[in-house]
């Protein structure tokens, strides 16, 4: 099993590799992000709770969070692994994630893929997206709220798995495609490593 981790600001393109990437390796596309607006569809308690704080553009607890992706990775079936998108964003979360793991018999997160993008860039991005999508987070000011909770909270999660040697960066200025590929040649070498461990 193949747990794999896509990182990045707001706007860096997330959403967009991770599907190409969980098609191309079937892998379960795990994003937190998603889990909570479905709640939030589904006018549930949680759903409730996670749209005051998604408006806001602000984190919800770490508890609640690992809590869904738990109960994510407990329930599916007929994969080769896990992609997360948006988990970890703190590194308490990253500790959850390693902690649970080990528990799992497994050597923590095999890689976090980084990808990197310019604040110009990001910001264009997420404001042509709210055009786009319509989504309620994307407002210019929600939009400086996710920027500060990130460089606040959710960076140091880079760091956390570079001193493990974990973290892998992919220039994401380049367009999708580019992008896609630099990440299909690192996760491949991730799965070469892994396979030479088994022998
Ligand atoms: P995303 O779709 O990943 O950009 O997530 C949208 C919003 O959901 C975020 O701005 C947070 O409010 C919330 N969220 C998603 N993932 C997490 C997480 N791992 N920890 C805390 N809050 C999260």
């Amino acid at each position: 099993m193949l747990y794999l981790s896509l990182f990045g600001p707001p706007g860096a393109g997330k959403g967009t590799q991770a599907k190409k990437i969980a098609g191309k390796y079937r892998l379960y596309h795990l994003s937190t992000g998603d889990i909570l607006r479905a709640e939030i569809a589904n006018g549930s308690t949680l759903g409730h709770l996670a749209a005051g704080i998604i408006n806001r553009g602000e984190l919800l607890s770490d508890d609640v969070v690992m809590a869904l992706v738990e109960h994510a990775i407990e329930t599916s079936v007929d994969v080769d692994g896990f992609l997360l998108d948006g988990f970890p964003r703190t590194v308490a979360q990253a500790r959850m994630l390693d902690a649970y793991l080990t528990a799992c018999g497994k050597q923590g997160l095999d890689a976090l893929l980084s990808i990197e993008v310019d604040r110009e860039e990001l910001t264009r991005r997420m404001l042509k997206r709210a055009a786009v999508e319509g989504r309620v987070d994307d407002t210019e000011e929600v939009i400086r709220n996710r920027f500060a909770e990130y460089e606040m909270k959710t960076r140091q999660v880079a760091d956390y798995y570079r001193e493990q040697g974990k973290c892998l960066p992919v220039d994401g200025n380049n367009n999708v495609e580019t992008v896609f590929q630099d990440l299909v040649a690192m996760i491949d070498e991730v799965k070469r490593q892994e396979s030479l461990l088994e022998k």
